[in-house]
């Protein structure tokens, strides 16, 4: 498969990338945490960068499955349906593990199941 190979390319890039990313912000996380006197200033700030880091974890998890998949063989195979994922789709997004519709599927049952922000303010107000 030719799209395997140029997947594997832009799959170790990507991996590559995210880890110097998540090593740079895990710095920024512990130096803003040291200094106190702006604890308060800085907290939301640093709720972000951690909340960038979890999505650049979850990419990154994203990525070495897709790795794993083309060693296993499975790459470019839904993980849900096991129908073969576009080509299309998988150019866009090298590190797809579903297929459009049920990634839409997951992607609409993880909002309705698991929804922190609306928890909070539903407590707040
Ligand atoms: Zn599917």
């Amino acid at each position: 498969m030719v799209l395997t190979m140029g997947s594997t390319l832009i799959l170790e890039r990507k991996a590559k990338e995210l880890v110097q990313v998540l090593s740079h912000r895990e710095g920024i996380i512990i130096e803003k945490s040291a200094d106190q006197m702006d604890e308060t200033q800085n907290s939301s700030a640093r709720e972000l960068a951690i909340r960038n880091a979890d999505r650049e974890s979850a990419s990154l998890r994203d990525v070495k499955a897709a790795l794993q998949r083309i060693h296993d063989g499975s790459f470019g195979v839904c993980t849900m349906c096991d129908q073969e994922i576009s080509s299309k789709r998988l150019a866009a997004v090298p590190s797809a593990l579903r297929c459009i519709s049920c990634q839409e599927i997951a992607d609409q049952t993880g909002n309705q199941s698991w929804n922190p922000m609306m928890d909070g303010m539903l407590t707040a107000a």
